[in-house]
């Protein structure tokens, strides 16, 4: 049908991606996409739903690929043609033990983090409907006090901040990485806090455009923390399950709100951020 509402998810094969997933499936009125970047384990996550009596789609899409992420777009563009809900929940960390050097650790980091999301918020973005809801799945070290510079926190805060600027920042951090100046340079020594911040900074942006969009098509976009969640990711350290950690996106995606450029804790809480 036409006026079938869409959701998608990225990163969505295992952890909190697939509880939104599984989330979505129980209480979205529309269709759900569970993306990932790897097709046996999209599909294999797709038949386990399925065996729990739902019907997501599947579709390939590495977030750090233009190619598939531009796949994905044309596929949306030419079958269901928009999009209501876009979950941007794809992540990834290095764990503590990891012995790459900061600035390969840097780049990996930001370039699925931060760049990841922006390319797929790009490309998607021409497709979201009226009222779509934008999700970025942030943390609690997307907080801006994690950021050790007094400097860089009012650089990623201040409210003219462009797109293109935040981007140059992630670029100068990948370099001061490179010259193992990170922690000199102010940005602290987490690649991860310093991709999530990002992911709030961007988030903050998006909002701003999109309230100033000519097409008036009254979308938000807000940022996420979902807890501290027992997943790979985490090592399963964390002590929410799942599905705690798929409350508050699914919170954004589902439930009636106002929230725009905002940031969310895993209860419902918003953050000052
Ligand atoms: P998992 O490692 O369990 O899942 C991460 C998901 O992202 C996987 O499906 C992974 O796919 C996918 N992914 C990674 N890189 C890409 C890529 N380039 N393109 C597409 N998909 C990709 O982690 P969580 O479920 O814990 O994390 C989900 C989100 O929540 C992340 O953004 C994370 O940063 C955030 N978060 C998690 C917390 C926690 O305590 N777990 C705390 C705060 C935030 P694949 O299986 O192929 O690797």
């Amino acid at each position: 049908a036409e006026n079938e509402k869409i959701a998608v998810v990225t990163g969505a094969n295992k952890g909190i991606g697939f509880a939104i997933v599984k989330g979505l499936c129980e209480k979205f009125k529309g269709k759900v996409y569970l993306t990932a970047r790897n097709v046996e384990l999209g599909n294999n996550a797709v038949e386990k739903l399925k065996e729990m009596g739902f019907n997501p789609q599947f579709h390939q899409l590495n977030v750090d690929d233009p190619d598939s992420i531009n796949n994905f777009k044309l596929y949306i563009e030419c079958t269901v043609g928009g999009i209501d809900v876009l979950i941007n929940n794809a992540g990834f960390a290095f764990k503590n033990d990891a012995i790459d050097p900061p600035g390969v650790q840097a780049e990996v980091t930001v370039a699925t983090n931060y760049f990841g999301t922006l390319h797929v918020c790009e490309a998607l973005f021409p497709l979201l409907r009226n009222d779509a809801q934008v999700i970025n799945v942030s943390s609690s070290c997307g907080h801006l006090s994690r950021i050790p510079s007094s400097q860089l926190r009012t650089k990623f805060s201040n409210p003219n901040l462009t797109v293109a600027e935040l981007s140059k920042m992630m670029h100068q951090f990948v370099r001061d990485a490179k010259d193992n100046k990170h922690v000199e340079k102010g940005w602290g020594n987490s690649m991860y806090v310093v991709s999530k911040v990002a992911v709030s900074a961007l988030t903050v942006i998006q909002q701003k455009e999109f309230d100033k969009d000519p097409k008036k098509r009254n979308i938000s976009a807000n940022s996420v923390h979902p807890g501290y969640v027992a997943t790979d990711m985490s090592s399963y350290k964390g002590p929410l399950t799942i599905e705690e950690g798929a409350r508050a996106p699914l919170y954004l995606a589902l439930e009636p709100h106002k929230l725009k450029g905002q940031y969310m804790w895993y209860d419902t809480r918003v953050v000052d951020w």
